[in-house]
């Protein structure tokens, strides 16, 4: 069976990553959060105090190890930081506050994309993300491009942080998810469009199913 390569990109917090996790368990193929790498590229700039337009940025990208492992308690691999397993302080709101600042940075994305390209070379990937239909996979065999309103974005993620015991305010993911999709649209290193051969995935009044239903639909007709 063909084995191709599924880019999801799209605003914040509309669900990318939870359709991209259930095609890939379908499909038996590699799932790759690169918002995970991001995110984890963050908090190692915030731990050590390295602000986004320090000098010292780029240097310190050569003692910047991001990577995935099988860890116990978790069903797919999650994303280590210089070895340490970072997959619950990359969600917190500091992190998601500052993430887009740091994702501009070119050199940043140039380390973070070869790392990508290089994990799904061999296709069965679903890769999610901001730039995997235009900068990683231009080839992908197969290109989404996710959307929902603000208000709903916002609501489904203070519904989850609240859901894993954080005290959050729904304004302040609000806040969060409309200046985080301002800033990755608007960059000028691999900004969040969509692509011309991306089909469009509004899923605010869409039922999981629906969507997964939807998504596998065009997956098959990619398959045959
Ligand atoms: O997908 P998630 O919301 O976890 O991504 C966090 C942030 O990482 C995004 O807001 C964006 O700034 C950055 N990002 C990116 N390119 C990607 C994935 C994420 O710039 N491919």
């Amino acid at each position: 069976m063909k084995k191709i390569r599924i880019a999801i990109d799209g605003h914040s917090s509309c669900g990318k990553s939870t359709i991209a996790k259930e095609i890939a368990k379908k499909l038996d193929y590699i799932y790759v959060d690169t918002g995970a790498m991001y995110r984890a590229a963050t908090l190692y700039f915030i731990r050590k105090g390295i602000r986004p337009d320090s000098e010292n940025l780029p240097q310190e990208l050569n003692d910047l190890a991001i990577e995935f492992k099988t860890v116990s308690g978790y069903p797919l691999p999650v994303v280590h930081l210089n070895g340490e397993n970072v997959e619950e302080e990359i969600r917190r709101l500091e992190v998601s506050n500052q993430v887009s600042h740091y994702s501009k940075i070119a050199a940043l994305r140039k380390k973070l994309v070869s790392q990508q390209q290089e994990i799904g070379k061999m296709g069965g990937v679903v890769m999610d993300g901001r730039d995997i239909g235009s900068v990683v996979f231009p080839e992908a065999e197969l290109k989404l491009f996710m959307t929902a309103s603000p208000e709903i974005r916002a609501k489904r993620r203070y519904d989850e942080l609240v859901q894993k015991g954080e005290s959050v305010e729904y304004e302040a993911i609000l806040e969060n998810v409309i200046q985080r999709d301002k800033e990755d649209s608007s960059r000028k290193e691999s900004p969040l469009i969509q692509v011309k051969d991306a089909v469009l995935v509004d899923n605010s009044n869409m039922t999981r199913e629906e969507q997964l239903e939807f998504v596998m639909d065009l997956i098959q007709k990619k398959l045959k």
